[in-house]
């Protein structure tokens, strides 16, 4: 199979190795030299363009950092749709918004071109192991091409449903983590303040009602959740800026169809201070130092 392969990034660049590691013809674009150097020292064939990479390939797979860029590489000055033979697949798997994603599967549709979005979940580690989750949004044919290919690069493809659904869950999906990390660093720094000691908070949580991913995998207590982020000074993460973007598409998309995001847009503004605090690229469970002295 000829698969062309834009956005060599963090997610994209691994994604791309472990489809060369399976023994693909895989055909890479970037705008980073960086990342097309890591790209074809992997084994990956480098293209000049979009266009370029695209002209040789039955699928395009695409891994970039939000819905403009997603917009641009298939419909800007050098689109893949335009070259794409009919029959050929497209899978976005950048979180972008739903409705991106259903306006070019419309475009893709009429050029007789399969696509679909993809997601993932599991980040840089899952990313290189070849263990992330896909939340795919398709009708069941495109699925069923797209499966075997995703399974190169994750371990779990789930069907969401129509093109779109995958974003959907996706969005959603952040939306609660975003909250749950909040309310989690809430309570652990008010246990504190309160003086008892956080082993023991976490231990009570841990075995109660109040048990999430982010108090029991991710605590944002240091020394806590011992393989977790806030144990390594929050490197190494789930970027804040990265949590901030998915709830803006989750409050955007929440705006679109009236529904209530009352948690989501408050927790935004949290995510929002960290990013403006030059914590960006901190994991998103350092957002409890919203809770500690230090920023009173
Ligand atoms: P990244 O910034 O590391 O990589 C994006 C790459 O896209 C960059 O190398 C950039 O040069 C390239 N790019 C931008 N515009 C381009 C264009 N027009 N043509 C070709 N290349 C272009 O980002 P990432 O961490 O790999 O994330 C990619 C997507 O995956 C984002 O939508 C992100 O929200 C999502 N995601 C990331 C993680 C994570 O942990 N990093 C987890 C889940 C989902």
């Amino acid at each position: 199979m000829k698969i062309a392969f834009i956005g060599l990034g963090n997610m994209g660049g691994a994604m791309a190795h472990n489809l060369l590691k399976a023994g693909q013809e895989v055909y890479g674009f970037d705008l980073s030299e960086k990342a097309l150097q890591a790209f074809q020292a992997a084994g990956g064939l480098v293209a000049e363009s979009p266009q370029a990479a695209a002209q040789h390939a039955d699928v395009v797979i695409t891994m970039l950092p939000a819905a403009k860029h997603v917009r641009e590489v298939y419909l800007g000055e050098n689109g893949v749709l335009e070259v794409l033979k009919a029959g050929s697949l497209c899978i976005d798997s950048s979180t972008i918004d739903p409705k991106t994603i259903q306006d070019l599967a419309h475009v893709a549709q009429d050029k007789g071109i399969q696509m679909c979005d993809a997601p993932v979940s599991g980040g840089t580690i899952g990313a290189q192991a070849g263990t992330l989750t896909f939340m795919v949004g398709a009708d069941q044919t495109t699925f069923d091409r797209a499966q075997p290919i995703l399974a190169y690069m994750g371990k779990n493809t789930v069907h969401c449903g129509q093109v779109g659904a995958g974003q959907i869950a996706k969005i959603c999906n952040n939306l609660i983590l975003g909250i749950s990390m909040a309310a989690v660093a809430e309570g652990m720094a008010l246990g504190a303040k309160l003086g008892i000691d956080a082993q023991a908070l976490a231990g009570v949580v841990n075995t109660s009602s109040g048990r999430c991913w982010s108090s029991e995998i991710c605590n944002p207590w240091p020394g806590i959740s011992p393989n977790a982020p806030a144990s390594r000074d929050y490197h190494d993460g789930f970027a804040n800026q990265l949590m901030l973007k998915d709830l803006g598409l989750a409050v955007e998309a929440a705006g679109q169809v009236q529904q209530p995001v009352l948690l989501g847009g408050l927790v935004q503004q949290l995510y929002q201070q960290m990013c403006l605090q030059g914590k960006n690229q901190l994991d998103f469970s350092s957002v409890i130092q919203q809770y500690l002295p230090q920023n009173n």
